[in-house]
């Protein structure tokens, strides 16, 4: 099997879609989840950090998972899904070396705390930061 190599172009792509889709997601979540939905989100919000790389990409993407799912649109969660699968090697860089466990998790909270107000606006602007944030850090890494 051949690994391509990571690249920023590879990872701006990425990103860009990402940065389309998921503060979308994450305002419709904010209309359309139910109670139960929210529960889960704050359960797996408890849960996100991990010492292990590995473990903790896992957790984070079911937190994400779990928020995007609530915004009950299956070709949106799908589409998500996929996306994941190829950044989660860049978000790795990230996990392994503990570059943004505290930072992360502080957005997670916050993200949690909009979809509890049913706040669309702010779900969807936390969400873009979150993960503009994320970007220029794995940019960061990746060049240097
Ligand atoms: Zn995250």
């Amino acid at each position: 099997m051949t690994v391509t190599p990571l690249t920023t172009t590879e990872l701006e792509n990425l990103y860009a879609v990402r940065l389309q889709l998921e503060p979308w997601a994450a305002g419709l979540a904010t209309e359309r989840a139910t109670n139960e939905d929210l529960l889960q989100v704050t359960q797996l919000l408890a849960e996100t950090y991990h010492a292990v790389a590995s473990e903790a990409l896992r957790r984070d993407r079911a937190f994400h998972r779990a928020v995007y799912s609530a915004a009950k649109n299956e070709v949106l969660t799908k589409s998500l899904g996929q996306l994941w699968m190829q950044t989660d090697r860049y978000r790795f860089i990230l996990l392994r070396d503990h570059r943004d466990d505290q930072a992360a998790a502080a957005e997670h909270v916050e993200i949690v705390a909009a979809l509890q107000k049913r706040d669309s606006k702010l779900a969807s602007s936390l969400t873009r930061n979150h993960i503009e944030r994320v970007l220029a850090l794995i940019t960061k890494v990746i060049s240097d």
